[in-house]
């Protein structure tokens, strides 16, 4: 059985350990012989690297471990790159969400201007990374969740058409493991979707499990009652909140169950209203996820070994796992990737990409037809679509006003002047990461 070589590229995430978690699980049906971590700050990703270093020796000691901040030593025999790397890094998505906010605009890493702003940092990071794939590993895959992904796909479609880039997010994966939940299964791959949209911005229209039975009746009052918020699980008070709003976005439409994300674009005054513009989702992660997985590698890797060890594979890590799978395996496994739409939604802009389920196997990805979807989400989509279009507009060719017209025209943002305003905010915040705007 062949044993596959991988690189994380981003070796310092928050996400790392998660995927070292998931990768050591599945040995038996995914092997690996190497696991390279790669990132820009050395400094960041060693307190990781330490500690992984210490897990895969405990565990899997056959396995080849590197940590490098050196591209050609990261990317020379993979065939594997899973990117996520966080451009500007906390410093930077603390900007972004508080700037807009000055203004009374929603903050968010991905959502409205915060989101816009973090995509002009991406796009190039993103590149390089695989440039550096494709130079040094040219067969390989790479299985991208560095956000905001869809100005990240929509740049890695137009800028390296024939590339081997897979976009992916995670957010449907975790809503869809609790409608399993609620359905009386275990795990998101339980159940058999459909679904279409923009990342961050889709809708299931049909939730079944593996033997084509519809657990849409089982589970919609549950969800037009306490949206995707289950008892019993510990979770920091943003998400309770988003997970809860999903009641109110689902009731726009009660024949399709909506991701979370919707939040921002269906209840954006009240969303924003309830920011707090000093201490926002960033804080809430440096002084929560951050801080755990930082000291928790510190731990192991002064103690030296992995007893007490609390990283668990999750959501995330599963998510990517079995994507390389379906991949390395040719299995054809039905997963939603985010893909140039090319007819997947009938009646929408054929260069949108969209969100959608794909047969995957060692070719890629092959998108299932999702059909024509209704008149609300069509208008939302096409807004939305031309917002992440002219954001990557504005970041090849430097325009100023392209972006501006990209904040004008996103659903959050009240209108040009408050846009302009905000624009100039994050001009300013952006000078070392953006191209020079004319
Ligand atoms: P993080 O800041 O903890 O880690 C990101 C790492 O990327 C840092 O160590 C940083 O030094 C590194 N980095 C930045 N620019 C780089 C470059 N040009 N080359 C190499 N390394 C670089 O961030 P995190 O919270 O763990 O998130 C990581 C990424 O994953 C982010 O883009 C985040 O938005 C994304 N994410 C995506 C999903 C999804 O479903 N798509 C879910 C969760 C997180």
């Amino acid at each position: 059985m062949k044993k596959f070589s991988i690189v994380i590229a981003g070796g310092g995430s928050t996400y790392t350990p998660g995927i070292v978690m998931t990768l050591l699980k599945h040995l038996d049906r995914f092997p690996i012989r190497q696991l390279k971590l790669y990132d820009n700050d050395g400094a960041r990703q060693k307190v990781i690297a330490d500690a992984c270093e210490v897990i895969l020796r405990e565990k899997a000691p056959d396995i080849n471990f590197v940590a490098t901040t050196d591209p050609e030593e990261g990317f020379t025999d993979v065939d594997f790159v899973m990117a996520q790397i966080r451009v500007g890094k906390y410093a930077m998505r603390d900007k972004d969400e508080k700037i807009p906010l000055k203004y009374g605009v929603i903050g968010q890493e991905t959502c409205g201007p915060g989101g816009i702003a973090y995509g002009l940092r991406s796009i190039g990071g993103v590149l390089e990374i695989a440039n550096y794939m494709e130079k040094y590993s040219p067969n390989a895959w790479m299985l991208n969740y560095s956000n905001p992904a869809s100005i990240v796909a929509e740049a890695t479609r137009r800028l390296k058409p024939n590339s081997k880039i897979l976009n992916i997010c995670d957010m449907p994966v975790g809503i869809q493991e609790r409608m399993a939940k609620l359905a009386g299964l275990n795990y998101y791959n339980d159940l058999e979707v459909r679904y279409f949209g923009l990342n961050h911005f889709g809708w299931w229209t049909a939730v079944r499990d593996k033997q084509g039975n519809d657990l849409m009746p089982k589970i919609r009052d549950y969800i037009a009652e306490h949206g995707y918020l289950l008892p019993g699980m510990n979770e920091e008070p943003s998400w309770k909140a988003t997970f809860g709003m999903a009641k109110n976005t689902f009731a726009l439409d009660p024949d399709r169950f909506p991701n979370t994300y919707l939040q921002y674009y269906l209840y954006t005054k009240f969303e924003a209203e309830h920011m707090d513009p000093n201490h926002t989702r960033t804080d809430e992660v440096r002084e929560g996820r951050e801080k755990f997985v930082f000291s928790e590698c510190r731990r192991i890797a002064k103690s030296q070994s992995i007893e007490g060890l609390k990283f668990e594979p999750d959501d995330h890590s599963n998510y990517i796992v079995d994507l390389s799978r379906a991949i390395a395996y040719n299995t054809h496994e039905r997963m939603l990737v985010i893909v140039e739409n090319n007819g997947a939604v009938a009646n929408f802009e054929p260069t949108a990409m969209v969100e959608v389920p794909c047969v995957v196997g060692a070719n890629g990805p092959e998108r299932l037809a999702m059909g024509d979807i209704p008149r609300f989400q069509k208008g939302l989509l096409e807004q939305q679509v031309a917002v992440e279009k002219l954001a990557v507009d504005a970041w090849v060719e430097h325009s100023y006003l392209k972006l501006w017209q990209a904040l004008t025209l996103s659903h959050t943002v009240p209108d040009a002047a408050v846009a302009k305003k905000i624009l100039d905010d994050l001009v300013e915040a952006n000078k070392d990461f953006w191209p020079e705007l004319k």
